[in-house]
């Protein structure tokens, strides 16, 4: 590995020591990119990669609530705005009790590198509380998000920065903190926002985009193959929003999915999840129960249900972690190899700690493709919904998804391309790391490297 890029990951892994999930991405990123930095020595006269991992700000908020029942409850609120060099700050909100520092400046990282893929000007930027939604009333929804909002307000713009959805927070969510900045400022100003629902400028397709677009870069991949996805098997975890992409497209294909997972264990359904537009409604129930449990599906169905376990031990052509970060470590990538499944294809954040991400990488027969192209679809429409903000338009679902398949098709030609160039033949993960990196370095060059 280049020297510089070694000296600045053990700085990082120094100074932010207390922030694991921070250091884990800046080192799976950082190593990938090694070969750029060799190519560039003026990278590292202006120590570019040090001001990399440093946000450009990030502040916590108090955000205080009542209950139904009269209780008040304080939650801290987050907003990490990481780099604005290639467009105003953009990134998801997400509501759960494990959201900490670390967590949020590690997605606001992936952010910056992903939304550059897209080709969008877009700049990296993520936040959210660790305010748990599980059980919690719609009123109480609404309250906790009108008081994040008030708090959060006037930091973020259309030019400024730009929240949307994560984990736990959906187009009821957006809802009422976009009516409550709407309150606040006086203005119609709806580009704030993303996954705004239809009758206030939301994109059409932006529900499904992310799983949309995971489906659609799997296509890539598989065409690069000489495979099709028809009658492929799909091991997925998670049932949420972008599960339920996954789901709804894989029917409109013919794919099988056949697991879902939840914090209470996973599902098997050896007929397809996706077999059905009953079954993949059933997701959406699921959801708004927020009862946050997979067990539903298999007692409405009638199929196992696996409590406490993951379903990596599953066979299957593919391997989609949908949920959440550190899904699959080392013993689930060793049961996935022991399987000879060939497509591993990340679609939630860093789903894979950074061993059992190289163990499968270095498997000869496997292909491992990395979130941050895979998932990017949801951003992407994210960053069309604000062009038609801006532009006082509505565009039609056709057109939408149209614009989706062409920009995934993209990112997996710019992610080959990128690292052909270094030599590094069919590696997706690292031609992914090396097209995003090299944006948003010659924006922060030409910028003075501000
Ligand atoms: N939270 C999503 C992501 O991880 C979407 C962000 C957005 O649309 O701004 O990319």
């Amino acid at each position: 590995m280049n020297a510089y890029v070694a000296r600045v990951i053990d700085y990082v892994k120094t100074k932010h020591a207390n922030e694991p999930e921070f250091c884990q991405t800046v080192e799976e990123v950082f190593s990938s990119i090694s070969p750029v930095i060799d190519a560039h020595p003026e990278y590292e006269k202006v120590d570019l990669l040090t001001r990399m991992v440093e946000p450009e700000r990030m502040f916590t908020f108090r955000v205080v609530w009542c209950d139904d029942a009269g209780q008040w409850h304080t939650n801290i609120g987050y907003r990490c705005q990481f780099n604005g060099a290639i467009g105003p700050y953009k990134g998801g909100l997400r509501f759960q009790p494990n959201v900490t520092p670390s967590v949020i400046k590690f997605l606001g990282f992936e952010q910056t590198f992903k939304n550059s893929l897209t080709g969008l000007p877009m700049g990296g930027g993520k936040g959210g509380s660790d305010f748990d939604p599980t059980g919690k009333s719609d009123a109480e929804i609404m309250r906790f998000c009108q008081s994040f909002m008030t708090a959060l307000y006037r930091y973020i713009g259309p030019d400024v920065d730009v929240p949307a959805g994560d984990m736990g927070v959906g187009g009821r969510e957006i809802g009422y903190m976009y009516g409550q900045y709407r309150r606040l400022k006086g203005v119609w100003e709806n580009g704030v926002l993303t996954g705004k629902g239809f009758t206030y400028g939301g994109s059409k397709t932006r529900p499904e985009a992310t799983g949309y677009g995971a489906v659609y870069y799997l296509q890539e991949v598989l065409a690069h193959e000489g495979e099709s996805i028809e009658g492929k098997t799909i091991a997925i975890s998670g049932f949420g929003n972008v599960a339920w992409g996954i789901c709804q497209k894989a029917l409109h294909l013919g794919a099988k999915v056949v697991t879902l997972s939840g914090p209470d264990g996973y599902i098997y359904d050896p007929e397809g999840v996706s077999s059905s537009q009953e079954k993949v409604d059933f997701m959406l129930k699921m959801q708004a129960s927020r009862r946050n449990k997979v067990q539903d599906y298999a007692d409405k169905f009638g199929v196992q249900f696996f409590p406490g376990e993951k379903p990596w031990g599953v066979k299957a052509d593919v391997i989609m972690p949908s949920a959440m970060q550190n899904d699959v470590r080392m013993e689930s990538a060793e049961k996935i190899v022991a399987n000879g499944i060939k497509y591993y294809i990340e679609v939630a954040n860093m789903p894979t700690t950074n061993d059992a991400l190289a163990y499968m990488m270095a498997q000869p027969n496997m292909i491992v493709a990395p979130s941050k192209a895979v998932n990017a679809g949801g951003v992407a429409v994210s960053g069309l919904e604000m062009s038609q903000n801006s532009e006082r338009l509505v565009w039609s679902a056709e057109e939408v998804d149209e614009k989706l398949k062409g920009i995934m098709k993209t990112i997996h030609a710019m992610s080959v391309e990128a690292a052909e160039e270094y030599g590094l033949g069919y590696n997706l993960v690292a031609g992914a790391n090396i097209a995003g990196f090299k944006k948003v370095a010659t924006a922060m060059m030409e910028q003075g490297c501000f």
